[in-house]
């Protein structure tokens, strides 16, 4: 029988569209029914679990699952035997503490001989022991939002984005433990078939991320201002340079860094580059 990766990933939640989306631009195809536990690629020698996210690492370590995808809190939090693999820049968050917005907050000394919840008592441990502190720890799977204002704890240790879960509850957030996005867990040892597999993806997977940061730039120029405008988007290798219709002037196509994208568009129209046409990349392989 031929050798398939099994790829855990969440199931119904934050992670789960993005990850979906990631594997389907890595070119996967494959069905993904709502009440799936799990379904094979027909391209692509990899079968897809779908799980809770808690459950992930745990699979990993076991073997159940070789590779996986969660939040990078979650790795830290479960301490199985799992190694990242890759970061994916999604699902960025963070794990905070926060208190009720009455209190005066007067530094990390608050949470002495405080009672915090959250779903996250080993790094809220290691938060405490490295700054230490002494605080209690009341673990609860979910609305951890809610305990300080049912009299249930004096804080909470979460998950945070835009902050807009804390302020409905009438909280503040006060210190950030740790900042998240999702990654790609393995088990630390995959048979060589399997980690060849990965090693396929992974490879997919950077083309992906690539061709998001970058973008695929066209423009006209006069022809004295090539050198110029190659210095500020040399493009991979250098940019390719057509003769233009109109004597003098040339068309250039390169690739931009997204971030660096609008400061070097200002640049380049002050050397006089003109129809800047900007087009979204779909892979990208150096
Ligand atoms: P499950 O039912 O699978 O246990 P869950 O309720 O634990 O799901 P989600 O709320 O779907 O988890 O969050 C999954 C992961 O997404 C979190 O562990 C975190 O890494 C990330 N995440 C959580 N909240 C946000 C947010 N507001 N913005 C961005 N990422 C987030
Ligand atoms: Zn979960």
């Amino acid at each position: 029988m031929n050798t398939l990766l099994r790829i855990a990933i969440q199931k119904s939640g934050r992670l789960q569209e993005s990850s979906l989306n990631l594997l389907q631009e890595s070119g996967l195809l494959f069905s993904n029914g709502k009440d799936q536990l799990k379904t094979q690629a027909r391209n692509f020698p990899v079968e897809i679990l779908f799980l809770r996210d808690d459950d992930i690492p745990q699979y990993v370590e076991d073997q159940v699952a070789d590779i996986g995808i969660v939040g990078e809190n979650v790795l830290v939090e479960k301490q199985k035997q799992n190694t990242l693999v890759k970061r994916l820049d999604f699902a960025r968050c963070r794990l905070s503490m926060a208190i009720p917005r009455s209190e005066n907050y007067t530094g990390l000394s608050w949470f002495n001989g405080k009672n915090i919840a959250t779903s996250y008592p080993n790094i809220v441990n290691a938060f405490l022991q490295k700054n230490n502190l002494s605080a209690g720890l009341h673990e609860i799977s979910g609305s951890v939002e809610i305990a300080p204002g049912i009299g249930l704890a004096d804080a909470i240790c979460d998950v945070v984005s835009t902050g807009s879960t804390l302020l409905s509850n009438g909280l503040k957030e006060v210190e950030v433990v740790m900042n998240s996005e999702a990654v790609i867990i393995s088990s630390p040892k995959l048979n060589p078939d399997k980690q060849n597999i990965l090693d396929k993806l992974l490879f997919r997977v950077e083309a992906v991320q690539k061709a998001k940061n970058n973008k695929y730039i066209l423009l006209n120029c006069p022809n004295d201002a090539i050198e110029k405008i190659t210095s500020i988007i040399p493009g991979m290798k250098s940019p390719t340079i057509i003769p233009l219709g109109k004597p003098g002037w040339s068309s250039l196509h390169s690739v931009v860094d997204e971030n660096a994208f609008w400061e070097k568009i200002d640049q380049l129209k002050s050397l006089g580059a003109q129809g800047i046409l900007v087009i979204p990349i779909e892979k990208m392989i150096l």
